[in-house]
């Protein structure tokens, strides 16, 4: 019989606190079993411990549990059978099996050439793929993008027919300038004016999506080791960027008004951050938009610690309702102090690759040169493209379509969750209600579930029913919190919004029904007291 005791020894004395660990909790459980499963002492077909067994064995939150096994199911180690549990795989890739080939082996090590940056984010990149490998007629909550039928194409194509017409196609087959075509620059800088941000051409950069403008402003600031401050939870790819360039995230939780001032300030009065990295307007994954005041306290605290801000509106163009806020950027006192970043990709169309960078000039040269760096030039095609639909005004008037479609959209995803999970959610109590946030704009409704319950132990219910979304926890920096999830309320009409939610009850239902009907030492690790040893 399989001696978990031994083969998870010390994890509990090395779980210490995070900031002593050198690796997350979830990867010192991964490594631990892998360990046992190459050496052999747990061999193929073994039956490993569920989720909620291995938690409560080693005193973790299920998630950070559920990590781990993903980690070793990606990587092929694991298989899972629904109703029968998870177990070593019996045959996988690259186990050393002396009779299956008489070949000497003199190929390269790649994991031994790996840069450490680069193996922190690959940890996380593939937790992130829990989100493949549903069924075809999946109807999926998770990404974040446009659907098809949002795009202009008719004016894209006319557009094109009318370029190549006007003998303009040698313009859209060269480099652009390093900082964007001449007319798009102006095209963008008319844009920001009408938001009174000064985009006047020593301080403006055209990017190939505001992801490289989070690589670029990450080049010219970071060094490794150095500190940046993230709101928790955040956007994914940009923490992965900063880790990639050996930098650490410090995550300072949000509450409805947006990043907690008071955490902070008392992280300034210790530490010197490189910047701070804020998503202000309907924020990844939450939804939520920081208020006036907040942004005026964030501002004046910069200024008085003078740390930089890094601005990411990425769905600023998409308000439905509720009174429009200044960007940062527009604010007095920002010009020198904050770093703006905007994108095309999710009011307009993510394949065009087109966003834009404001900063203060003084960066400016350096930012040139991060992005030469990079990837020499931004497409011109789309460039050329896009110039001409923004001077013929068409992007205001596909805003004003889009802006409609999207908030019936969103209305639709609110109307439904409270048809299906209203009642779950009266009869779960104060404490552990299911909630949900409401947002003004953007593109995500952040779901909490009942206290103790996690997002990933609720998938193959998900799976099951059919509807897929987006597990929060990987938005935080601590890993402890499992029981979000994000739902993306743009990307499927009303109807299918509808039948997707009610999927998306019916399998909370059951999730919460097979957790009520578990024994008492089990539910005693989802009420957050004691633990059971299952051995
Ligand atoms: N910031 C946030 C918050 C995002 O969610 C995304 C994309 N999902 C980006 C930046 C980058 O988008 P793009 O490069 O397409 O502009």
């Amino acid at each position: 019989m399989t001696n978990w005791l031994d083969i998870l020894a010390g994890i509990n004395e090395e779980k210490g606190s995070t900031a002593l660990r050198s690796q997350p909790l979830y990867v010192l459980i991964h490594n631990r079993i892998k360990e046992a499963i190459d050496d052999g002492r747990l061999p193929a077909d073994t039956k490993l411990p569920t989720n909620r067994e291995l938690a409560n064995l080693l005193k973790v939150d299920r998630s950070t549990a559920a990590r781990a096994y993903a980690e070793l199911a990606n990587e092929g180690c694991i298989e899972s059978f629904v109703g029968r549990g998870t177990f070593v795989a019996s045959s996988r890739p690259g186990r050393n099996d002396p009779f299956e080939s008489t070949e000497p082996d003199n190929s390269i090590s790649w994991p031994d050439k790996f840069s450490r940056a680069s193996q922190t984010v690959y940890e996380m990149l593939r937790l992130e793929q829990a989100n493949i490998g549903w069924q075809q007629e999946v109807i999926s909550f998770a990404g974040g993008i446009p659907t098809d039928e949002s795009y202009p194409h008719k004016d894209f194509e006319r557009i094109l027919e009318k370029l190549i017409a006007a003998g303009r196609s040698a313009e859209m087959y060269q480099y652009s300038p390093n900082e964007g075509l001449p007319a798009l620059r102006k095209e963008v800088r008319k844009h920001l004016a009408k938001q009174g941000i000064d985009a006047s051409d020593d301080k403006l950069l055209i990017l190939g999506g505001s992801q490289q403008g989070l690589d670029v402003v990450a080049n010219i600031l970071l060094d490794p080791g150095d500190l940046v401050v993230v709101e928790d939870p955040t956007y994914l790819w940009a923490t992965c960027n900063f880790k990639s360039r050996g930098a650490r995230c410090t995550a300072v939780p949000l509450d409805d008004q947006g990043i907690r001032i008071d955490i902070l300030e008392a992280i300034l009065q210790r530490q010197r951050p490189k910047f701070i990295y804020v998503i202000p307007n309907f924020q990844n994954p939450t939804g939520i938009t920081m208020s006036y005041e907040r942004r005026r306290q964030l501002l004046l605290l910069a200024n008085q610690y003078q740390v930089p801000i890094l601005e990411d509106n990425f769905v600023g163009d998409l308000r439905y309702d509720g009174e429009s806020l200044p960007s940062l950027r527009a604010m007095p006192g920002s010009e020198n102090l904050v770093i703006h970043l905007g994108t095309f990709s999710k009011a307009l169309c993510p394949a065009l690759r087109l966003g834009w960078l404001v900063a203060p000039p003084e960066t400016m040269p350096r930012l040139v040169i991060a992005k030469r760096s990079s990837n020499l030039t931004t497409n011109s095609i789309s460039q050329v493209i896009l110039a001409e639909f923004l001077k013929e005004g068409l992007y205001e008037q596909h805003l004003a379509t889009i802006r409609n479609t999207y908030r019936a959209r969103r209305d639709a995803m609110l109307r439904a969750l409270h048809k299906e999970l209203f009642i779950l959610a009266d009869q779960q109590g104060d404490r552990t209600r299911i909630t949900w946030s409401r947002p003004h704009g953007g593109m995500f409704i952040w779901l909490k579930l009942p206290d103790g319950l996690s997002s990933r132990e609720l998938l193959p219910y998900a799976q099951r029913e059919g509807v897929a979304y987006a597990p929060g926890d990987v938005c935080f920096l601590s890993q402890e919190q499992s029981e979000c999830l994000r739902l993306c309320f743009i990307q499927l009409d009303e109807a299918n919004i509808a039948k997707g939610v009610k999927r998306l009850g019916k399998a909370i239902r059951s999730y919460l029904e097979d957790v009520s009907n578990k024994s008492l030492s089990n539910r005693s690790h989802l009420m957050g007291t004691g633990s059971h040893s299952f051995i």
